[in-house]
């Protein structure tokens, strides 16, 4: 190794990429921002999103050229898998203002041997996004990265000011507990709505971050079209399609509603506005809301179906591959037109019983005439139009 920080790095292989990474990440519980900062855990994030851009690039003529920003690269790992293991894309760019990271990440090219289609920068995120705003010799990018310590927020606007029509944008937020509903009036300033802390606020977070990100969008005139989304305890991603279009982004509203939360009784439905009683239909009591979110669906079913014939095609699957096509799998069967979900530990406390199977619910709420599924973003959840007094009463019987 040629870095200064040879004696801090170790090579390990993440999917078919050799990447040079802080060896202090791989032994501490946090890994520490210097040289610079790596996260081991991500790798299950960076291989769906390796799987997605993949998917994605299936749409387009082959004659395009496909450029890639990996805007806050880090060490560039995100990134220079993208280079190694997505030979379509013809360029891509790793830029981080640590200069320790940007170095590693030249290290790392070289190593892989594709220096030449890298192209390293050290600047502000913004202003390195903004710098490829229609320039003619710095096109707007196919894809763009974003992945923050915490809020993508500040970060919004640049974005959907460089990425190309009909481009790709792939976001982290890892303020989780922010978009969970533990700071309401941070959100609120953040992502244009409120969050409550429920079962499901994890999918509150994520619709919370859509539609902050298509309100921002809309006034660009630009339309938005989630593609996928997934979440674990740490961080939230969404990846989105983008169509310059002001017809669509007249259209906006249609995607943006509230949930109606009771903690009394535990039921909760979609809202399009807020009414003056917010009172709860069932049991009367004063209801809670969230929003203003993003109701509309979120994954692209045909898209994710291209992926999981991958898997049909791979037998070999085991471990965190496994864990990837359960994910891609559940989604396919998903009721993502339903903005929450209920859990079975949450029904069996109501119930005072122990838990019933996830797979028996549904059945039993299917053959009631309820729509039912599984959901990705909890191994226990599940969604239906049912209210809560239907649920409790086909579950009981
Ligand atoms: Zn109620």
């Amino acid at each position: 190794m040629n870095t200064i920080f040879a004696n801090y790095l170790q090579r390990i292989r993440e999917g078919c990429t050799e990447l040079l990474v802080p060896k202090a990440s791989l032994e501490e519980k946090v890994p520490p921002h210097y040289p610079a900062f790596f996260n081991p855990l991500a790798k299950l994030n960076r291989d769906i999103s390796i799987y997605l851009y993949k998917a994605f690039l299936l749409e387009k003529e082959y004659s395009e050229e496909i450029t890639f920003a990996d805007a806050l690269a880090g060490i560039g790992s995100r990134g220079l898998r993208v280079a190694v293991e997505i030979p379509r894309v013809s360029q891509i760019f790793i830029n981080d203002i640590n200069e320790s990271a940007i170095s590693i990440s030249r290290e790392t090219a070289a190593l892989n041997s594709i220096t030449e289609k890298c192209i390293f920068s050290t600047m502000d995120v913004c202003e390195f996004l903004i710098s490829h705003n229609s320039n003619p010799t710095n096109k707007r990018f196919s894809i763009i990265d974003l992945d923050p310590f915490g809020s993508p927020a500040p970060f919004i606007d640049c974005i959907l000011r460089s990425i190309q029509n009909e481009g790709l944008i792939s976001i982290t937020a890892t303020d989780t507990a922010v978009l969970s509903g533990k700071y309401q009036k941070t959100c609120l300033r953040k992502y244009y709505g409120v969050s409550l802390n429920t079962v499901y606020s994890n999918e509150t977070a994520i619709r919370l971050l859509l539609s902050s990100i298509a309100l921002t969008a809309a006034r660009l005139g630009i339309s938005i079209s989630p593609i996928f989304v997934h979440s674990n305890r740490h961080y939230l991603r969404v990846y989105i399609k983008v169509f310059f279009s002001k017809t669509l982004s007249n259209k906006i509203f249609s995607n943006i509603g509230l949930i109606e939360h009771c903690f009394k009784c535990r039921n909760r439905q979609t809202i399009t506005s807020l009414t003056s009683s917010n009172l709860c239909k069932i049991c009367d009591s004063k209801t809670n809301i969230a929003g203003q979110l993003w109701i509309g669906n979120f994954y692209d079913k045909k898209l994710i179906s291209l992926i999981t014939q991958h898997f049909v095609e791979d037998r070999s699957e085991k471990g965190q591959l496994k864990q990837i096509h359960k994910i891609f799998t559940t989604c396919l069967d998903e009721l993502d037109d339903i903005p929450y979900y209920f859990s079975i530990d949450e029904i069996s406390s109501i119930l005072k019983t122990t838990p019933m199977k996830l797979s028996h619910i549904i059945e039993k709420l299917s053959l009631s005439g309820f729509r039912a599924s599984k959901t990705s973003l909890n191994p226990a959840g599940f969604k239906t139009n049912a209210s809560i007094v239907d649920i409790l009463s086909i579950i009981n019987n």
